[in-house]
């Protein structure tokens, strides 16, 4: 996500930073409330101490680490930074989500990466501390979160929709013009289409979309013109 998109949605009054992490250039979102400064990281898919310094610039305490499913790019920073910012919180700062049917990604990070070709950023299997199952509510950074379950592109896909402030973090389900893709041998092609007529579209047109790779969009903008979808 380019600069001016975060300067836009940050002059609309939204506490965002994005940092493009891994070769996959996935977006790791870090949100945050201006009075308390707490925060919560999306996707910590790696370089771990850039997300580091942006939290250490804004002085902020963050209050969880979720994560919308198993691919590297998304989680692989998520082990080495639950260990860092427990230690300097002195508390454990939760990691939560994806589904448990993403496990074996979770488990299989060192995997992808040799398979993938990405460079060794010691990027790591992740435990995670809780796994959600969809409809959860979770609060964090004066935001609240609901669990939406979209499949197809893995098994455990979750998004979270933040209603108050129209927002929903897609991870990689729905991009602008395009959808995630589904060539791995868990994905399933015309189940992800149907996840996302089903699960996202109904949340409305004017929901902004922040998704795992490249620029946001809206809802009713992918309604009307992305080919795999109308
Ligand atoms: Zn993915």
């Amino acid at each position: 996500m380019k600069g001016w998109v975060v300067f836009m949605l940050q002059a609309q009054g939204m506490r965002l930073d994005v940092v493009p992490v891994t070769i996959a250039r996935q977006n790791c979102s870090i949100f945050w409330e201006e009075t308390t400064r707490t925060a919560v990281v999306i996707d910590p898919g790696g370089e771990v101490p850039h997300i580091l310094e942006k939290i250490r610039q804004n002085d902020l305490k963050v209050e969880m680490i979720l994560l919308t499913h198993g691919h590297f790019d998304h989680v692989g920073g998520a082990h080495d930074l639950r260990e860092i910012l427990s230690q300097k919180q002195r508390e454990v700062v939760p990691v939560i989500g994806p589904a448990q049917a993403d496990d074996f990604l979770l488990q299989g990070v060192e995997e992808q990466v040799k398979l993938f070709g990405a460079p060794d950023q010691n990027l790591k299997n992740v435990k995670v501390d809780r796994y959600l199952s969809g409809g959860e509510i979770l609060e964090g950074a004066g935001r609240v979160f609901k669990v939406i379950i979209v499949t197809g592109h893995t098994p455990g896909h979750v998004a979270f929709f933040d209603e108050a402030n129209k927002t929903l973090l897609a991870g990689d389900t729905l991009f602008a013009g395009t959808i995630g893709r589904t060539d791995f041998p868990y994905g399933n092609h015309d189940l992800l289409v149907r996840e996302i007529k089903t699960k996202i579209f109904p949340l409305g047109d004017d929901i902004i979309v922040l998704p795992g790779h490249g620029r946001p969009t809206k809802i009713g903008i992918e309604k009307q013109s992305n080919p795999f979808l109308t």
